[in-house]
Parts: C-alpha cells; sequence; structure tokens
C-alpha cells in the first residue's frame, strides 16, 4: 500500500525527522490560508499522486506569490501526470503539498528496501541525489552504496561513519546518522517494503532535510497496521482497507460498472465480458470463497460507495459458498444501504434455485441474469439506458 508524499512526511515529522513545514490541501481557495499558516509568500506546490518522477512532469513547481501559488494550485490539480513509471495513461492529482522553499546545496539518495537476495533490510545511499537512481546504477555504479542492515538491530556507528564518509558528509555525521536511524525505526515501526528519500537535501547552512519521501507499507501487513491506526494515512484506500478488514479484495478501476465477484478467475471473466460489451468496470470486489451473509452485506456497501459506480454486477459462483448465502446477503444490503443504480445479479451453483427465490421474492428492482454473458449485457444496456 504506497502512501502520498504529504502522509509519508507525517509520519516521518512524528519519529523528529527533519521534513520542511508544509500543508496538504484539496483546492485553489486554501491555499491562502495555507500561506498564512506556513507564514511564506515563496515555496514550492507538489503534486500528490502515485508515481516518482513528478518535477519532470511539471507536477512540481516553485512560487514567488499568492497569485502564483494559486494559479499552480489550480493548473496542477486538474493534471494527469504522466511519467515513464505511470506510462501513457499517467495518474491522476489528488491534492496539492504546499511546502517552504528550500535552499538546496547538494542532493542526495537513501532508501531502505528488504533485499530478497540478502534476507534482509539494506540501505541504499548516493551522492546522486535527485534524479533516477536506476540511471545512476547504469551510468556510475560507483556512486551507489549498499549497507546490509539487521532486524532488531540499529544501525551501527561504523555503517553510519561508512554511509557519511560516503556521501561526503562527515561534517554531518552526527545529524545524518540520527536521519538514517529514523528511517529505519519508521521502517520497521511501518512494515516497509520501501522508504525512499530522493533527494535528501543539504542547505547551505548545513542543514540536511527530507525533500521527498517515497513509501510503501507491504500489502501483507496492512491488517496489522490498521489495528496500529495507520489506516488514518489512507483515505484513498479505504474502501481496499474496508474489504481487507473483512478478508476480501477490493481494487478500484476507471469505469462505472461495479463488480462483485468470488476468485480472481471469474473476475477477469467478468471484466472481460463487461469490456466485450464495451463498457468499463468501475472497481471489482471479490468476496472470496467463504465470505457469509454479513460479508456479503459488507461488500456490496462498499461497492456502493464508490461515487463512480452507475450500475451493479453481482456475477457469483456458490461453490463453499452456497447461493442462498449470497442472495440473502444481497437483500439484506439493499434494504440497508438503498438501490440507487440498477443491480443485476447473475448466481450460478449450490442451491442456485433457492437464491433466485429469495432475490425473486424479495420486491426489489433486482435484474436477474441466466448466464456471465447476459449479465454483463444487461449490465451494459442498463448503464447506456441511465
Ligand atoms: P519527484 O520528481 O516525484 O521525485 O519529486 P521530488 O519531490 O523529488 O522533486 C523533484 C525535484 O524538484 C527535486 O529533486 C528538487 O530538485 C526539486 N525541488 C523539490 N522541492 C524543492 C524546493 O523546495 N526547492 C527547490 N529549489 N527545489 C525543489
Ligand atoms: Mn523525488
Amino acid at each position: 500500500m504506497k502512501l502520498h508524499e504529504y502522509q509519508a512526511k507525517q509520519l516521518l515529522r512524528n519519529y523528529q525527522l527533519p521534513v520542511p513545514a508544509g500543508i496538504k490541501i484539496d483546492s485553489p481557495n486554501e491555499v491562502l490560508g495555507a500561506l498564512e499558516h506556513l507564514n511564506i509568500t515563496r515555496g514550492v506546490v507538489k503534486a500528490q499522486a502515485y508515481t516518482g518522477g513528478r518535477g519532470k512532469a511539471g507536477g512540481i513547481k516553485l512560487f514567488n506569490s499568492l497569485q502564483e501559488a494559486q494559479e499552480l494550485t489550480k493548473s496542477i490539480l486538474n493534471m494527469t501526470l504522466v511519467t515513464k513509471q505511470t506510462g501513457p495513461q499517467g495518474v491522476p492529482v489528488d491534492s496539492i503539498l504546499i511546502e517552504e522553499a528550500s535552499n538546496i546545496t547538494h542532493e542526495y539518495y537513501l532508501a531502505i528496501l528488504v533485499d530478497r537476495v540478502d534476507s534482509a533490510p539494506v540501505l541504499i545511499i548516493s551522492p546522486e541525489g535527485g534524479m533516477d537512481i536506476e540511471d545512476v546504477a547504469e551510468k556510475s555504479p560507483e556512486k551507489i552504496m549498499k549497507i546490509v542492515l539487521s532486524y532488531g538491530k540499529p544501525i551501527s556507528d561504523g555503517q553510519k561513519a561508512q554511509a557519511a564518509a560516503f556521501l561526503s558528509l562527515e561534517k554531518q555525521e552526527k545529524e545524518l546518522g540520527d536521519i538514517l536511524q529514523g528511517l529505519y525505526d519508521v521502517f520497521c515501526a511501518y512494515d516497509a517494503m520501501l522508504l525512499e528519500i530522493n533527494p535528501l537535501i543539504s542547505t547551505s547552512d548545513n542543514g540536511l532535510f527530507i525533500l521527498d519521501c517515497k513509501f510503501d507499507i507491504d500489502d501483507n501487513a496492512v491488517y496489522r497496521q490498521i489495528k496500529s491506526g495507520g489506516d488514518q494515512y489512507a483515505e484513498k484506500n479505504k474502501a481496499e482497507i474496508d474489504a481487507k478488514k473483512w478478508g476480501m479484495s477490493y481494487i478500484a478501476l476507471e469505469g462505472e460498472i461495479g463488480c462483485m465477484v468470488n476468485g480472481a478467475g471469474l473476475a477477469m471473466a467478468t471484466m472481460d465480458s463487461i469490456k466485450y460489451f464495451g463498457k468499463e468496470p468501475a472497481n471489482f470486489l471479490d468476496v472470496g470463497g467463504s465470505a457469509n451473509e454479513e460479508a456479503v452485506a459488507k461488500a456490496f456497501e462498499i461497492i456502493s460507495s464508490d461515487k463512480a459506480v452507475k450500475c451493479i454486477f453481482i456475477n457469483v459462483f456458490g461453490g463453499i459458498m452456497k447461493c442462498d448465502t449470497i442472495a440473502l446477503g444481497i437483500v439484506a444490503a439493499v434494504k440497508k444501504v438503498g438501490l440507487n443504480v440498477p443491480l443485476v445479479v447473475r448466481l450460478e451453483g449450490t442451491n442456485v434455485e433457492l437464491g433466485k427465490k429469495i432475490i425473486d421474492e424479495s420486491g426489489l428492482d433486482i435484474v436477474s441474469a441466466s448466464d456471465l454473458a447476459d449479465g454483463a449485457e444487461k449490465a451494459v444496456s442498463l448503464l447506456q439506458k441511465k
């Protein structure tokens, strides 16, 4: 689970790490308040989007006045960032981070990640920060150093000195050492897969600051982070996290048809069928093989909460989970949440007749489908009627 830069930086601040002052905003109307709060007139506007290379794509700009900050905020919020990582379709900008400007004298690269070869967390450092580390690795591999860490042990003084020497930061060995240890503490506490600081900067008054941060939490540990309150940093992934709490997987997509399925294979077939009839899925929620009535109801609630959903297609195969259980869950959910968009249900498998009967006798406005293609076609045509 990726965090946005502003979320990651808040975590780092909680660990007393040196991060420039900044405020996340969602509209140009909030610029004035942010600048007043930060007490600045110059600074940086940074696109919050799930990609690196935002600077090159035009998502990071310096401003020298309130008006400029407002104009940049407006234009960046409307951008789709196309970077090497995103491919041609790009990613939307979710919000803006306004930060005080930093006086950069040098940019360094730092990262902590899990190295599968060493079966250990490793620290990667380079004096060539601010650019793609892949490019540095290719053109001048001697400018990258890898230091193998051990779980449960602090970074040793020797390793800190080694890092300071490699980055020619001997004079700031203490500050650098504290930053490295702080980052490693965050990395372990949040079950991170990757914590990348590119760049760490030095300033004209010999300060060290974390200017950018990429933070990726291991998906397998998200449940643990949720228990410890980590989910407050992932508003965007609320549906995904809600689903995980119930042992289900939710994937957000770009289209308008919300899909509830069980099993990854059926999810693929359902999406293919929707595309075949000319529309796109808005998401799919895999309820898994052994969901109960309550989980099905929850799944329906999660799908309905996605504003992009203009039609819902439930395509479930009753194997371990029986069709009547699924039907009861659907009926309960519709009664609770209400039905604001057309709903198509296709059930197949154990107790299918009983399942269909429950739906038909519910008196709810639910469209039954006889098979996968019929269901997809009905969902697409109901969408077009709207
Ligand atoms: P990325 O392109 O997504 O990796 O975003 P970064 O946050 O790393 O920003 C890209 C580049 O913009 C940095 O390497 C800096 O050179 C520059 N930059 C970012 N913030 C500031 C700032 O406060 N002051 C100045 N002068 N440059 C900045
Ligand atoms: Mn960066």
